[in-house]
């Protein structure tokens, strides 16, 4: 099978919609990260999914939705807060947790009697939703474990030849997978760190709690247990005050012959002497929206990767530091 990538036109979204009915993968842009998506209601097309990837059949898969689609019919019990917050969030980085009603193929949720939904606000992702017509069952578009792709090319060196289409819809400005939060309690609780945090979460409905996964726990989210985002490289992770650390690490491994590179901000770049830096530029958002970036572009070049953690490491650090820390692990 060939892959073709093609820009989101009237012929491209026609074809999306073919191969989606005929319970088929497409991969689709989203402001967070690229998602490779099939029909929620078919489940064969979802179980493809997971196949391509090699997901663990565990770890259940979020369903995106046109910003029109009436979700009363996936899911019920939406609390007050839910709407608050969809009302201040959606479309957007922010995926929401309910109760199914079952009416999505069982395969999508892994057997929990709870469906995780999205909006993005994409603009190639909402045409794809519209076109399409359907509740589309997508996790990230990569290979399982494997960094995250951010843009088509990314998706096409994971998944080249195992889809049929990629829709391009350019760089993922956000840079990481969507918060995740539950709204199944009498207050949100967030699942997953990410772009929307748990602080504007908070200053729009009062309070908003963290799940901590802890090793062996049963995990609400299983999603949460998995190693991710790994590059095909070594990689060793220091902290804000260890840059004279990280710098000996790599004096050491070039002395030996490898090309070693420092993954930082802006701020460690500037205060480091060295050739072979990946910088990740300055301000969370910037710095989330080259996370994947960077680790793909290190992969390419580096034999390993030896990243400095951003001294600041609250709001949407946080959501960066969670992955920057399963990347390294
Ligand atoms: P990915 O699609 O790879 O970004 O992963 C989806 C994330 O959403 C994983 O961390 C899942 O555990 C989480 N998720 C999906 N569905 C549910 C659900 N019904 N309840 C809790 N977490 C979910
Ligand atoms: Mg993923």
């Amino acid at each position: 099978m060939i892959t073709k990538v093609l820009q989101i036109d009237e012929s491209a979204l026609s074809l999306s919609k073919k191969i989606i009915e005929n319970g088929g993968v497409v991969a689709i842009p989203t402001e967070t990260v690229y998602g490779l998506g099939a029909n929620a209601f078919d489940n064969a097309a979802v179980e493809k999914i997971f196949e391509i990837k090699g997901r663990p059949n565990d770890n259940p898969l979020i369903v995106h939705v046109h910003k029109d689609y009436d979700i009363s019919t996936l899911v019920e019990d939406i609390p007050d807060y839910a709407k608050l917050l969809a009302k201040a969030f959606l479309p957007g980085p922010l995926t929401m947790v309910y109760k199914s009603k079952g009416t999505v193929s069982s395969v999508v949720s892994c057997g929990l009697n709870t469906l995780a939904i999205r909006i993005p606000s994409h603009e190639g992702a909402q045409k794809f939703l519209k076109y399409v017509n359907l509740p589309i069952a997508a996790p990230s578009a990569n290979v399982s474990k494997h960094v995250s792709p951010t843009t088509a090319e990314h998706v096409f060196t994971d998944l080249n030849g195992k889809i049929e289409l990629i829709l391009d819809g350019g760089k993922s400005q956000g840079g990481i997978e969507s918060t995740v939060l539950d709204c199944t309690g009498v207050a949100p609780v967030v699942l997953r760190s990410g772009l929307i945090t748990r602080e504007m979460i908070a200053k729009v409905v009062g309070e908003c709690g963290e799940y901590v996964y802890k090793d062996g726990m049963r995990a609400i989210s299983p999603g949460l247990k998995y190693k991710h985002y790994s590059p095909n490289c070594r990689t060793v992770l220091f902290n804000s005050d260890e840059i004279g650390k990280a710098v000996n690490l790599y004096n050491e491994e070039t002395s030996k012959g490898a090309r070693a590179y420092i993954l930082c901000d802006g701020e460690a770049a500037r205060k480091i002497n060295v050739a072979n830096v990946l910088n990740l530029g300055d301000g969370e958002n910037e710095i989330a929206s080259n996370l994947y970036l960077k680790l793909r572009e290190g992969e390419k070049i580096a034999d390993i990767i030896i990243a400095v953690a951003p001294e600041k490491q609250d709001g949407v650090m946080v959501g960066v530091m969670n992955r920057l820390t399963k990347a390294c692990r």
